[in-house]
């Protein structure tokens, strides 16, 4: 099995109620969505060659020829483990789901949790992962953000992910609609009110600019009335300076 691979490198995790945990991640390329505020090059066969980081503390890179196999991306993982421990390999793109088979086989060479990075659209996918992964960090998308109402997708997924360690991030711009966060939060508390909820200030980025801090505490306590896990965390690997 073999699929395009964007990158392969070791850091720490960066957002959610994992941060700061060392992590691999493997950057899966393709999407089913557009948001606003991406920062990842899309389309099927848009990275002829993967990044590969030479060794885990330097942001160095090599390129090797796109596509990889699931074996020869589970060797360039094992190396980083072998240098330093790391809490779990991360699964991200793009969208992961799209390449369920790549990442059943690739869970089933690595020993280390897998945590997979999706953006919580694909419900029938996530079924067939489901068995091999450890941690979900959800995506819960506001339609502002995608142009998109995925609200049944969303809820369809959270039934599904429930059953393992899930968390659900949603990412809030400066012009994030609170009727939009409000049906998030419904959403939320009708399928697993103890659940924990990151709200991610959007790095600004393609236009799109960050929440002011009044909007993060004004959601936090929306979310908090029907809630009890909500937390405000940014993208902290961004302030650190690490990939
Ligand atoms: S789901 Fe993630 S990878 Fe896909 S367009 Fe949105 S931000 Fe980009």
């Amino acid at each position: 099995m073999t699929e395009n691979v964007i990158e392969i490198f070791s850091s720490v995790q960066g957002e959610g109620p994992y941060v700061g945990y060392r992590q691999v991640f493997l950057r899966l390329e393709d999407c089913n969505l557009h948001c606003r505020y991406c920062d990842t090059e899309h389309g099927t066969d848009a990275h002829p060659v993967c990044r590969i980081q030479i060794t885990a503390n330097q942001q160095a890179f090599r390129e090797v020829p796109n596509p990889l196999s699931a074996s020869v991306a589970a060797g360039y993982i094992a190396d980083f483990i072998k240098e330093v421990p790391h809490q779990a390999v991360s699964i991200t793109g793009g969208e992961p789901l799209l390449h369920t088979e790549y990442i059943v086989e690739l869970a089933s060479l690595l020993s280390t949790p897998l945590l997979l990075e999706t953006n919580g659209t694909l419900p029938d996918q996530l079924a067939q992962v489901l068995p091999v992964v450890d941690i979900i960090s959800m995506d819960i998308k506001l339609p502002g953000l995608t142009g998109r109402e995925v609200w049944g997708s969303h809820r369809a997924f959270l039934r599904l992910a429930r059953e393992k360690d899930v968390y659900v991030k949603i990412v809030l711009a400066a012009d994030s609609l609170q009727d939009e966060l409000r049906q998030a939060f419904a959403l939320i508390a009708e399928e697993s009110p103890g659940i924990s909820v990151i709200l991610q200030p959007a790095t600004p980025t393609n236009g799109v600019l960050a929440p002011s801090p009044e909007f993060l505490l004004d959601a936090q306590q929306e979310g908090l009335k029907v809630l009890a896990n909500v937390r405000i965390i940014p993208q902290t690997h961004v302030l650190l300076g690490q990939l």
